[in-house]
């Protein structure tokens, strides 16, 4: 890289080195491109990397503010890494949660999104509150009969509900890890 960007003959030549341009550019790096000399290449490949890691993270944390179908999503998705339950289920399951997770799924408030629509209550359970995630797994009357049959230890919840939700969410149990996708195939089932 350091030869292409040395030679200012070569500056503009190759896409490639444009698009380097570019990279150091967003990296805040701009100078190591028209003094190449004044970096290390093991230093300048450090930083680069580190650069990169922080713009990506600020891009998908601002990706996650601007999409409404988010909001659930970025409550229990802090860091930008491979959830580990993707290496613990079945395919099958993996599939259904990571769709419930990402609300890639015919949620209420996904339908009520595509469509323009405000939703008032829940018109699973007829109760008066937003069928968001949380509200589906531990609080919709509708699957109380499947919650108390696929996720037993939940059924008396006494802590806040929100502190619950995130902790099943984001459990690595395997064996409730099992219980929350089986839940939420069955949930599916019905949506
Ligand atoms: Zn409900």
């Amino acid at each position: 890289m350091h030869y292409y960007i040395r030679c200012p003959l070569r500056q503009g030549q190759y896409p490639w080195v444009e698009a380097i341009k570019v990279v150091l550019g967003n990296c805040e790096l701009d100078i190591a491109y028209t003094l190449p000399k004044w970096f290390l290449h093991d230093r300048l490949k450090a930083s680069v990397k580190e650069n990169l890691k922080r713009l990506t993270h600020r891009q998908w944390q601002e990706a996650m503010e601007i999409n409404e179908l988010c909001q659930t999503y970025k409550q229990h998705k802090t860091e930008l890494e491979q959830e580990k339950y993707l290496s613990m289920l079945s395919i099958e399951n993996y599939k259904t949660l990571a769709r419930f997770r990402c609300a890639s799924a015919k949620l209420p408030t996904v339908k009520a999104f595509y469509r323009g629509e405000e939703l008032t209550f829940c018109n699973l359970c007829e109760e008066p509150e937003l069928p968001n995630e949380m509200h589906l797994l531990l609080k919709c009357e509708r699957f109380a009969y499947a919650r108390a049959e696929f996720l037993p230890s939940f059924r008396n919840i006494t802590e806040p509900i929100q502190q619950v939700y995130q902790e099943l969410i984001n459990t690595q149990d395997p064996v409730t890890l099992k219980q929350l996708a089986t839940l939420i195939g069955f949930i599916f089932s019905f949506l």
